[in-house]
């Protein structure tokens, strides 16, 4: 039962020095019991009480890590329901199924699949995550040399798909230190995966017939020393499955219930042979409450879709994304190309950079910080104005690189023009187009 904002009050020092970030403790017990605090952010608080509190100022739904290095995936650690209430925090992955029943041809096309299937949009790179190596033929060492053969030619994490614990051993023997996700644990085998898990320090997947079911023996395998779980409801049907992630994070998040407090797994490829179908089912998860999507078809077609809709949930609402402040060079520019300057906004940047680009014309593009907005919605809110782009470019050396002293402002913009004259000195201040359309024809004129 998670405690109250009083409970824990109690056990708090109740000096209300402040050193945590809130005024009062009587106002950091209450963010403690929101899941918005850290025990660890009050430096006065005793063993006894940190032991007390152990389990309200633990996160309500706990983060995994599946792999090591650059390319570990996290899921998790979520704290809302809604994306808006604040954000999301570990984008969900995607895996692609390689089976070891499946031809050698097949298995090479799959694995040169997860090494191209890489986007890059608005300066993010958007790719699969994981490889779910699927033991179909029920031999340990037919499964562990598709194990060996991946390992040594793809270097994303896996997911280890048997319910045999002689054939998840023999694959996590060739593994060695990778981290892989097993799964599944299920009432049946679960005393023998929670051992492996243990001893190979891996995340474990938990499966089991309903919520109910699946809640009792999360509650076994995490009082038996396993604490990096993740939920495989166990339905094999979209709505009920659908119905399933709700009921899990619901209770994880707002009842606090401990043995749902964990990151989920979902199979659209075990949902539909259908290519289309599987990823219609996999977006439905990718905004309620997928952690992982085992595919089977990750095909470019499907796989941008689903990779933008990710992005688009996991962006945080409350912060734009940016693009670096800085100038960014076009074509090989030289001292007399053109100089522009615009917000950095990443849609603006995106948009502006692409038609410099489809010019074909050289220019240096300046980035200004203007906290992520557009360029009319940062002049109006005073993050665009000609006090900061006159910083920006004295302190951005491009008056090193150019021999002329013109800028190009954006069109929208036009009346600083004068303002910009006045601070910066000597520099010559031209307003460009108002769309970022017609920049190919107003480069193409510059002299
Ligand atoms: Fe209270 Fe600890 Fe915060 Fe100080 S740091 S106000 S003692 S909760």
């Amino acid at each position: 039962m998670a405690l109250t904002g009083l409970d824990i009050y109690k056990k708090l020092p109740q000096t209300n020095c402040g050193e945590c970030g809130v005024p009062t403790c009587l106002a950091f017990a209450m963010k403690l019991a929101s899941g918005g605090a850290s025990l660890d952010s009050c430096p006065h608080v005793s063993q006894e009480a940190k032991d007390a509190l152990s389990e309200a100022s633990a996160p309500p739904m706990r983060e995994v890590t599946i792999g090591q290095g650059d390319n570990a995936l996290k899921i998790g650690g979520e704290q809302v329901l809604f994306r808006h209430e604040k954000t999301f925090f570990n984008p969900c992955g995607f895996a692609l199924v390689i089976d070891d029943s499946m031809e050698a041809a097949e298995v090479d096309s799959r694995l040169e699949s997860l090494k191209k299937m890489r986007f890059e949009r608005v300066g993010y790179e958007l790719k699969t995550d994981l490889a779910a190596l699927k033991c179909s033929s029920g031999d340990k060492s037919s499964f562990a040399g598709l194990v060996e053969k991946v390992k040594g030619s793809c270097d994303l994490p896996l997911v280890l798909m048997s319910d045999d614990p002689d054939v998840m051993s023999a694959a996590l023997d060739v593994c060695g230190t990778g981290k892989p996700l097993m799964a599944s644990a299920t009432p049946e085998n679960c005393d023998a995966m929670a051992e492996l898990a243990k001893k190979h320090q891996c995340p474990l997947v938990v499966r089991a017939g309903s919520v109910e079911e699946l809640s009792g023996l999360t509650d076994k395998i995490s009082k038996a020393g396993v604490q990096d779980l993740v939920l495989d409801s166990g339905s094999r049907d979209l709505s009920k499955t659908l119905e399933n992630l709700v009921m899990m994070r619901r209770s994880a998040l707002k009842k606090k219930f401990r043995p749902l407090g964990y990151p989920t797994i979902t199979f659209p490829c075990q949902e539909t042979q259908d290519e289309m179908l599987e990823a219609i089912h996999a977006s439905v998860y990718v905004m309620k409450y997928g952690g992982i999507m085992v595919m089977n078809n990750l095909e470019p077609w499907s796989a941008l879709p689903l990779f933008v809709l990710r992005q688009n949930i996991y962006t945080d609402p409350q912060r734009p994304m940016q693009v670096k402040e800085g100038f960014y060079d076009f074509a090989s520019p030289d001292e007399s190309s053109p100089v522009l300057v615009t917000t950095n906004f990443s849609l603006t940047y995106f948009i502006v950079s692409s038609e410099i680009e489809s010019s074909k014309r050289p220019a240096h593009l300046g980035i200004v910080d203007s906290e992520g907005l557009s360029t009319l919605t940062a002049w109006a809110a005073g993050k665009f104005t000609a006090e900061k782009i006159a910083a920006f470019i004295k302190k951005s050396g491009i008056e090193d690189k150019v021999k002329h002293r013109k800028v190009v402002i954006p069109g929208y913009v036009a009346q600083i023009k004068g303002e910009l004259e006045e601070e910066l000195e000597g520099w010559e201040v031209m307003v460009g187009p108002r769309e970022a359309s017609e920049i190919p024809g107003f480069l193409k004129s510059w002299q």
